[in-house]
C-alpha cells in the first residue's frame, strides 16, 4: 500500500471533528497532534496495514485533544520494567527531595548568599563541594543535563582546537545526542582515530599534535560492538594523553558511584561498570555523567576531576547558559546525602534496579489476590526488566510482571493508556506484560483500580 494514501494534514484539519478543539487549542496545537497521529499511521502502513482515513484521523486527534485537556505532564504508572524510561522522565525523585522543593519553591533561599556573612557565594556551592567529595575530585561543577558538561568540556578545552575520539565512540546516545555533533558545535575540530570496530592506544598517540585541546573517550551506552574489536583501557588512555600533556575527558554518561551496595551492582550485572570515582582514580582529568540516570537525582549533569579545568568551565560564559535553577540544587541535596551515607533503598532508582524477583513475584501475586475473581485470566511470569535511559546495552534485570489474558493486546495496552492514572505496559508474546519492578510501591492500589475496570469491561 502505498504512503501516499495516507490523509494530508489539511484536509483531516478542515473535518468537523476537529472544529472544537481548533477553536479551544489553536491551528499550531492541533496540527502538531495531526501530525503525531499520521506518524503513527505511516510506520503501520509500511508494516503493511491499510490507510486510515480522514475520519478516522480526525477522530482520533480530537481525543488527543481531549485528553490534552488535562495537565502536560499527566502522571503515569511506568509498568514497562525499563527503570530510566526516557519518556517516562527518567528517576523518580526520593521523598526527601519532593520536601526539599516543597520548602523551597514557594519563598526566597539562600541561592547566592551566605547568610552569615552576608556576601554573595557561589550558587550551588553546597552541592558542588558534596560531589565532589563524594566521588574523590578535587573540583566538581553541575549543569542542566550531561549533554551541556559535555559540550561545556569540549567549548572551553577545545574552540578552535582539535579533539581526538575513536571512530568506535563516535555515537548517537538517543534524543539527538551525537558526538560529531555536538562536537561540531562545541567549536572543536573532530580528529578521528581508528576504526569502528578496533582503536588502539598507538593511533590516538599519533594523532596528537599541537592543536589537540583534549583526548574524549565516550562510554557507547546503548551500544555494543562485538567479535573482533579492540579499544585501550582508560589507563592506557590516560598514559597516552598524559605523555603528551593534554587532558583526556571521558563521557560516562550512566553516573554510576561507588555508594551503591554490591548487592545492587550484582543485581543489574553492574559489576563491570566504571564508576566515576574509578575513571578519576584512573587519571582522568574530567569526568561528565548524568545526575538523573543511575545517580538517581534530578535532570543534571555532573562534571568532576582536575581543579584547575574545573575552574576554567566555571569561568566560561557558556556555563552561565548552562547552570542549574535552584530546585535542581534542592532536590539533588538529598540524593548526595543519600548516596554518602550509602542509603541507596531511600533513592528511588537504585531501589527499583535492586529489588529481587522474589520479592517482585510477592507484589504481582498480591495484584492477582486483590483482583479476585477478575484475575483468574492472568498469570504472575518471569520477564527481563532493563536499567534503560541508554545507560547500559545490556544488563537484563531478572523481573516478575502481571501477564494479562491473551487477546487483542494492542487494545488492552491502549485501554491502559487511556485509563486514569494511564498504565503504560509491555506487549511480548501477543500478551500484555505489567512488570513490577517500575511499578511504585505506592501506586499498587491505584493500578489494582486501573486493571479492575478494564479487565471488568473486558470480560
Ligand atoms: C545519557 C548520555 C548522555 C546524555 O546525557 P543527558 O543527561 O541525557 O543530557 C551523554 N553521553 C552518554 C555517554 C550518555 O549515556
Amino acid at each position: 500500500m502505498s504512503l501516499s494514501a495516507l490523509p494530508k494534514v489539511d484536509r483531516v484539519l478542515d473535518a468537523e471533528a476537529l472544529a472544537e478543539p481548533l477553536r479551544r487549542l489553536g491551528r499550531r496545537a492541533v496540527r502538531a497532534l495531526v501530525r503525531d497521529v499520521l506518524a503513527v499511521h505511516r510506520e503501520r502502513v509500511r508494516g503493511g496495514s491499510t490507510p486510515p482515513s480522514e475520519s478516522d484521523v480526525a477522530l482520533e486527534v480530537a481525543g488527543l485533544a481531549a485528553a490534552r485537556a488535562r495537565r502536560s505532564l499527566t502522571p503515569v504508572i511506568n509498568a514497562t520494567g525499563v527503570v530510566l524510561h526516557t519518556n517516562l522522565g527518567r528517576a523518580p525523585l526520593p521523598k526527601a527531595s519532593l520536601d526539599a522543593i516543597a520548602q523551597t519553591a514557594g519563598v526566597y533561599s539562600a541561592l547566592e548568599m551566605d547568610v552569615e556573612l552576608g556576601a554573595r557565594t557561589q550558587r550551588g556551592l553546597a552541592v558542588e563541594l558534596a560531589l565532589a567529595e563524594l566521588t574523590g575530585a578535587e573540583d566538581a561543577l553541575i549543569v542542566n543535563n550531561n549533554a551541556a558538561a559535555v559540550l561545556l568540556c569540549l567549548s572551553t578545552l577545545g574552540a578552535g582546537r582539535e579533539v581526538i575520539v575513536s571512530r568506535g565512540e563516535l555515537v548517537e546516545i538517543g534524543g539527538g545526542f551525537r558526538i560529531p555533533d555536538v562536537l561540531a558545535r562545541s567549536g572543536a575540530r573532530l580528529v578521528e582515530v581508528g576504526t569502528t570496530n578496533r582503536t588502539r592506544a598507538q593511533d590516538y598517540a599519533r594523532a596528537i599534535t599541537e592543536r589537540t585541546a583534549c583526548l574524549l573517550r565516550v562510554h557507547p551506552s546503548n551500544f555494543k560492538i562485538t567479535g573482533f574489536t579492540e579499544r585501550p583501557s582508560l589507563a592506557e588512555l590516560v598514559a597516552v594523553a598524559h605523555a603528551h600533556d593534554v587532558p583526556l575527558v571521558k563521557d560516562l554518561g550512566g553516573g554510576l558511584v561507588h555508594g551503591l551496595s554490591d548487592e545492587v551492582l550484582a543485581a543489574a550485572d553492574l559489576e563491570r561498570e566504571p564508576t566515576v570515582e574509578r575513571c578519576l582514580a584512573t587519571g582522568a582529568d574530567l569526568v561528565c555523567f548524568s545526575l538523573d540516570k543511575l545517580f538517581g537525582g534530578p535532570q543534571g549533569g555532573g562534571i568532576v576531576g582536575s581543579g584547575p579545568l574545573v575552574e576554567r568551565l566555571r569561568r566560561d560564559p557558556l556555563a552561565r547558559a548552562l547552570r542549574v535553577d535552584k530546585l535542581t540544587i534542592a532536590a539533588l541535596e538529598p540524593v548526595l546525602a543519600a548516596h554518602g551515607r550509602g542509603d541507596g533503598a531511600s533513592i528511588p532508582v537504585v531501589a527499583m534496579i535492586a529489588a529481587r524477583r522474589d520479592d517482585l513475584r510477592k507484589r504481582v501475586e498480591g495484584w492477582r489476590v486483590a483482583l479476585g475473581d477478575l484475575g483468574s485470566g492472568t498469570e504472575c511470569v518471569d520477564t527481563a526488566a532493563a536499567v534503560g535511559g541508554g545507560t547500559l546495552a545490556e544488563a537484563p534485570l531478572a523481573s516478575a510482571a502481571l501477564a494479562l489474558p491473551a487477546g487483542d493486546a494492542d487494545g488492552l495496552a491502549r485501554a491502559l493508556r487511556e485509563a486514569s492514572p494511564p498504565v503504560v505496559a509491555r506487549i511480548a508474546d501477543g500478551r500484555v506484560l505489567l512488570d513490577a519492578r517500575t511499578v511504585l510501591p505506592d501506586q499498587d492500589a491505584a493500578l489494582v483500580g486501573v486493571l479492575r475496570a478494564i479487565l471488568a469491561a473486558a470480560g
